[in-house]
C-alpha cells in the first residue's frame, strides 16, 4: 500500500494498492504494444497527442497543482508554474522534435552514410517526490516524442501525481500504454529492469538509490541516465552586483522549500564582500514567510516529509557544534522548518560536505577568487554552479575551471527544455533536454550505402 500525506498536517490523504506482480505483466504487454503504435504513428502524429497534453495541463493547471501541493508542501504557486512549465515544454519539443530526429548525413566513400535516431522500446524511469510532475514530463516528453513508450516507478509519497500524470497522457489520444505509472516498491525493481522490453532506465533522486539502480542495470546491459543529488556553489566575486546575487541567491536556495537538486546550497563568498553580502541576505531571509501552501503569501511550505526535514535540522546542528553561527531561522517542528542561513560553514561542516536537501543557505568565506574556484569544487558533487561578477570574460575563464555539468553566470541554475541538463561525478551522467537528452534512450543507427 502507498499511502499520501499532506506534509503540512500529516494527514493521510490517500492510500493506493501496489500492483500485483500479474498487474506489471498486463503493463508491460501494453507499454509494448504502445511502442509498435508510437512508431507507426509518426512524429507528426505524436506532436499532435503532444499538444493536447499541454493544453490539458493548462486546462487544469489548479487541480494538477493541487495535488501536488499535498502530496508533497510546495506552494500552490510554485506547483501551479511547474505544471505550467510542463507545458510549455511539450509545445516546446512538440515544434522541434522532427528537427531533433532528423539523420546525420556522414560524408564517406559510400553513396549515403549516416546516423539515424530511433527508438529502442520501453523507458522505465524512476522519480522523486521534489518536483513530481517536471522531473517526469521532462523525461516522458522527449521520448514519447520520439517514439518509446514508457513506465514510470514514482515515489512513495507521490502516487497520486503519478496516476494523474497517465491519465494526461491517455486523455491527449497517445495509445494506450503509451505511459504507465506502475505502483511498486523500490525493493522489487529488479524483475522490472531485467525485463527485455525495458530498453533504458532513466533515475532522479538519491546517489544510494542511482548506485543501486545502475548497479541492476549493468548486470541487465540497459542503459541509464543518473540525474542524483547536488551541492551547487554560488560563487559571489568582490565586483558582482551584490544586491541582485543575494536577491537570487535566497531564491534559489529557499525555492521549493529547498528541495532541489540545484539548489544553490554553498555561497561561496570573496572575502571584501562577504559581510555586506550577509547583511542582504539575512534581511531578505527573515522576511520570508513560512508554512501553509495554500495561502496565497506563503513563500516556503512545509517539507515533504517530517524524516527529510529531521535531516537538514541534524546538518544544521552539527555544522553549529563545528563553529558555524546561525543568523536566522532553524527552528523545526514536524515538515515544518523556517528558512535559515548559516555563516562561517567550512569543509568538515555538514553544510559545505553534504547535500543538504531543504531550507538552509551556508556562507563560506573565500580568501580570493582562486580559493573560491578551489572551494566550490571541494565537493563529490559536479550538477550546477552559479558564478557572480561583472567581469563576463573573467567569468567564462573561471567556467571552464568549475566541475559541473552547469554554469549559469549571473543568474541561478535552472532546468530548460532547450539546455542540456545533468551532472558529473556523484551528480550522475548522461543528459536530460534539449537534443542531447532526447538522443538518449535512441538507437543511434549507422545506415552506410554503397
Ligand atoms: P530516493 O533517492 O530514495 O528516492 C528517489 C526515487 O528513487 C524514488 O522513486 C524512490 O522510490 C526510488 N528509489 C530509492 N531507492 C531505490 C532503489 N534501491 N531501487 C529503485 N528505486 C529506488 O530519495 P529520498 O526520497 O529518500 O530522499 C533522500 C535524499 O535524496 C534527499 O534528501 C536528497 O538529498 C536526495 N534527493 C535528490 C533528488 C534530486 O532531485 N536529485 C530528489 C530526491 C531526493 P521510493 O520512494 O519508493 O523509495
Amino acid at each position: 500500500m502507498f499511502t499520501s500525506i499532506y506534509p503540512f498536517t500529516q494527514e493521510t490523504i490517500a492510500e493506493y494498492p501496489a500492483h500485483t506482480k500479474e498487474q506489471i505483466e498486463s503493463r508491460l504487454q501494453e507499454g509494448w504494444k504502445a511502442f509498435a503504435a508510437l512508431r507507426q504513428a509518426g512524429t507528426a502524429q505524436r506532436a499532435a497527442w503532444m499538444m493536447r497534453v499541454a493544453e490539458l495541463l493548462k486546462n487544469n493547471v489548479t487541480e494538477h497543482g493541487t495535488l501536488i501541493s499535498r502530496e508533497m508542501g510546495k506552494t500552490l504557486k510554485e506547483a501551479k508554474a511547474e505544471v505550467l512549465k510542463c507545458a510549455t515544454t511539450a509545445e516546446y519539443y512538440a515544434a522541434n522534435i522532427d528537427a531533433m530526429l532528423q539523420p546525420r548525413l556522414i560524408t564517406t566513400e559510400g553513396k549515403k552514410s549516416y546516423a539515424a535516431f530511433e527508438p529502442k522500446g520501453i523507458i522505465l524511469a524512476i522519480m522523486p517526490w521534489n518536483f513530481p510532475y517536471w522531473q517526469v514530463f521532462r523525461f516522458a516528453i522527449p521520448n514519447l516524442l520520439a517514439g518509446n513508450a514508457a513506465v514510470l516507478k514514482h515515489a512513495s509519497n507521490v502516487s497520486g501525481c503519478g496516476l494523474a500524470i497517465e491519465k494526461v497522457f491517455r486523455e491527449a489520444g497517445f495509445p494506450e500504454g503509451a505511459f504507465q505509472a506502475l505502483l511498486v516498491s523500490s525493493k522489487k525493481m529488479e524483475p522490472i529492469i531485467a525485463d527485455p522490453r525495458i530498453q533504458g532506465v532513466t533515475l532522479t533522486g538519491s546517489t544510494p538509490a542511482g548506485m543501486s539502480v545502475a548497479g541492476l542495470a549493468g548486470k541487465y546491459i540497459k542503459k541509464t541516465v543518473l540525474e542524483l543529488g547536488g551541492s551547487d556553489p554560488f560563487i559571489v566575486l568582490k565586483d558582482a552586483n551584490l544586491a541582485e546575487a543575494a536577491k537570487t541567491a535566497v531564491k534559489a536556495r529557499m525555492q521549493n522549500a529547498g528541495q532541489s537538486c540545484i539548489a544553490a546550497k554553498r555561497w561561496i563568498v570573496e572575502q571584501p564582500v562577504a559581510e555586506d553580502f550577509i547583511q542582504q541576505v539575512q534581511s531578505i531571509i527573515t522576511s520570508l514567510r513560512q508554512g501553509d501552501p495554500f495561502l496565497p503569501d506563503t513563500d516556503t511550505g512545509p517539507m515533504a516529509r517530517p524524516d527529510l526535514a529531521d535531516e537538514v535540522s541534524k546538518q544544521m546542528n552539527q555544522s553549529i557544534a563545528r563553529g558555524a553561527q546561525l543568523l536566522a531561522g532553524g527552528e523545526q517542528d514536524g515538515c515544518n522548518f523556517i528558512p535559515a542561513l548559516l555563516t562561517g560553514v567550512q569543509p568538515g561542516m555538514s553544510a559545505f560536505d553534504e547535500e543538504t536537501f531543504g531550507p538552509l543557505a551556508a556562507v563560506i568565506t573565500a580568501n580570493d577568487e582562486a580559493s573560491a574556484i578551489r572551494l566550490a569544487n571541494q565537493t563529490p558533487f559536479g550538477l550546477g554552479a552559479s558564478l557572480w561578477t561583472k567581469d563576463l570574460e573573467k567569468a567564462a575563464r573561471l567556467a571552464t575551471l568549475i566541475d559541473s555539468g552547469n554554469v549559469f553566470v549571473n543568474a541561478m541554475v535552472r532546468s530548460d527544455a532547450r539546455l542540456p541538463f545533468g551532472g558529473v561525478k556523484q551528480s550522475g551522467y548522461g543528459r536530460e533536454l534539449s537534443i542531447e537528452g532526447t538522443h538518449e534512450f535512441l538507437n543511434i543507427k549507422t545506415v552506410y550505402i554503397q
